[in-house]
């Protein structure tokens, strides 16, 4: 029975071993993932500004051609000019190249203004890529450094992993079973160590029955308050 005790005591603390690797494999996994959302934070960012700046120079393409067919209106009437034969329709046409011109204008300060969202996005895009840049630095850099941690932890894992299940095989599977609820149910701690009459793993009293008990026949038992299973200090 003692036998049985220390081989659950060693099966606890290759257990707890083992939950502290995947917490730590986990860490590293959360970090590498952290890198993606960051950079796919900051892509979408970058897709949203080049829409922006795609569209805006799209009107003002279309601005530009809207403005060179009225200048070419406007030269094309400027040469009828000296054909005109009537004081009235001289000053009409050349109100008419008036408005125009006025129109031209107008469209040339729209393009302006378009010309000028476009320069503060594109700093907004310089910005951007910059971050994104740093981001996928950093990620190269820390990334390999990740994968390394998460290769050598998980060949660390395996071997932790074979020996549990060598320790395991040595003990009753009905034991065994209630081991890993408890271990499960109790952060990690199956095992409770009993001492002054009472349970080390919850700090309530045992009956003193069952104390007395414990102290002298090895058997199995469990805490009544917390149902782990009890141990007393054997000396080692
Ligand atoms: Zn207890």
């Amino acid at each position: 029975m003692r036998n049985t005790m220390s081989l659950l005591k060693d099966l606890q603390e290759i257990d707890q071993e083992i939950s502290s690797i995947e917490g730590t494999r986990k860490g590293y996994r959360d970090e590498l993932n952290t890198f993606e959302t960051d950079a796919s934070r900051v892509q979408e960012m970058l897709d949203q500004l080049n829409d922006e700046v795609a569209l805006l120079q799209q009107s003002e393409a279309e601005l530009q051609q809207g403005l060179l067919k009225e200048r070419d209106n406007v030269t094309r009437v400027e040469a009828r000019l000296p054909e005109i034969q009537t004081q009235k329709e001289y000053v009409a046409v050349l109100k008419e190249i008036d408005i125009a011109k006025k129109a031209n204008k107008d469209v040339e300060e729209q393009m302006q203004a378009k010309q000028q969202e476009v320069a503060v996005l594109e700093e907004d895009l310089q910005e951007k890529n910059d971050e994104l840049a740093a981001i996928q630095e950093k990620s190269e850099a820390r990334g390999a450094e990740l994968q390394k941690l998460l290769v050598e932890s998980e060949a660390v894992l395996l071997k932790r992993t074979q020996t549990r299940e060598s320790v395991a095989a040595e003990l009753p599977v009905s034991l065994l079973r209630k081991y890993h609820t408890l271990f499960k149910r109790r952060g990690g701690l199956a095992l409770a160590l009993a001492s002054n009459g009472a349970c080390l793993g919850c700090h309530m009293q045992l009956p003193p029955q069952q104390y007395n008990r414990l102290l002298k026949v090895a058997e199995i038992q469990t805490c009544p308050h917390c149902n782990r299973i009890l141990y007393v200090d054997d000396g080692k």
